[in-house]
């Protein structure tokens, strides 16, 4: 029995817990932003019955579940979207923790943890409206300096090829999206562009390649099953981010993995392991 386990466990409680917490705090992004409103020192109302929230009514994720979705005073549905966005949060926190815990200062989750929530705000906003907000790829790119920060101490020391290869990771997508948006004349919005620019500097072009050929596969298949459920009807517009997210946070977990098996399968040696923390293998 490897007791070394209990302790990385008692860090994944408190871990989840801290990824609530902040999930909590994207859910106002996510309502507010779009709206232009002030995130920090506002009161939380009741939308529907406009009632003050209190510390018992904010509890991440668990007073949603012990309220059985409702508010505690009008009884109005609370949206799903609330607990769904604090789960995820706090799942992902802990995976991450299990990802980079070998880091000895651990700048690497707070990369990853910063670009995680970015990509999930995002990926809602976009959803809802269409837009992306400049401060969401700013901070996926701030999480990538992390991210290379941690790169720069597990190696030792600058190493040209790993920064190369996620120099060119600012273009290798976004280039591509770039163009897109050139030949169909607006059809691929600029708030795409920039994100998988920073998604390039925090995975490398490798993985940033793989991931908008995934969020484009993972974009196909919603089109195709939004238009089985709206029978054959096809909507005009449909936001990219939200694919291109989960695919980007896809790669995070398993790119490097991915890219390897794919290159096993067709017979070619597999890649160097720049970009990669290597914690996963
Ligand atoms: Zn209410």
């Amino acid at each position: 029995m490897d007791y070394t386990i209990f302790p990385k466990l008692f860090v994944s409680v408190f871990t989840f817990l801290f990824g609530i917490v902040i999930g909590s705090f994207l859910n106002v992004l996510i309502y507010r932003i779009p709206k232009g409103e002030n995130f920090v020192n506002e009161n939380s109302h009741c939308m529907s019955c406009n009632h003050r929230l209190y510390a018992k009514d904010l509890v991440p994720l668990f007073s949603w579940l012990l309220l059985g979705g409702k508010c505690r005073y009008c009884k109005a549905k609370i949206s799903v979207q609330y607990p769904i966005v604090e789960a995820l949060t706090g799942a992902a926190f802990t995976a991450i923790y299990w990802l980079t815990m070998d880091c000895k200062i651990n700048l690497a989750f707070v990369g990853y943890c910063a670009a995680f929530s970015a990509l999930l705000v995002t990926a809602v906003i976009d959803f809802r409206t269409m837009e992306i907000p400049d401060s969401m790829w700013i901070t996926v790119f701030v999480g990538a300096l992390f991210v290379y920060a941690q790169e720069l101490i597990n190696d030792g020391g600058f190493n040209f090829n790993c920064f190369l290869t996620r120099f060119i990771g600012i273009f290798a997508a976004s280039g591509v999206l770039f163009l897109l948006a050139l030949i169909s004349k607006g059809g691929m919005g600029g708030g795409d562009i920039k994100l998988m620019a920073a998604c390039g500097f925090l995975l490398g072009w490798k993985q940033v390649i793989l991931a908008l050929i995934m969020g484009a596969a993972i974009g196909t298949l919603y089109l195709i099953l939004t238009a089985v459920k709206n029978k054959g009807k096809v909507p005009r517009k449909v936001p990219f981010a939200p694919h291109l997210s989960v695919a980007v946070v896809i790669c995070f977990f398993a790119g490097e993995k991915i890219i390897n098996w794919y290159l096993d399968m067709c017979g070619i040696a597999p890649l160097d392991t720049c970009c990669v923390l290597n914690l996963l293998g």
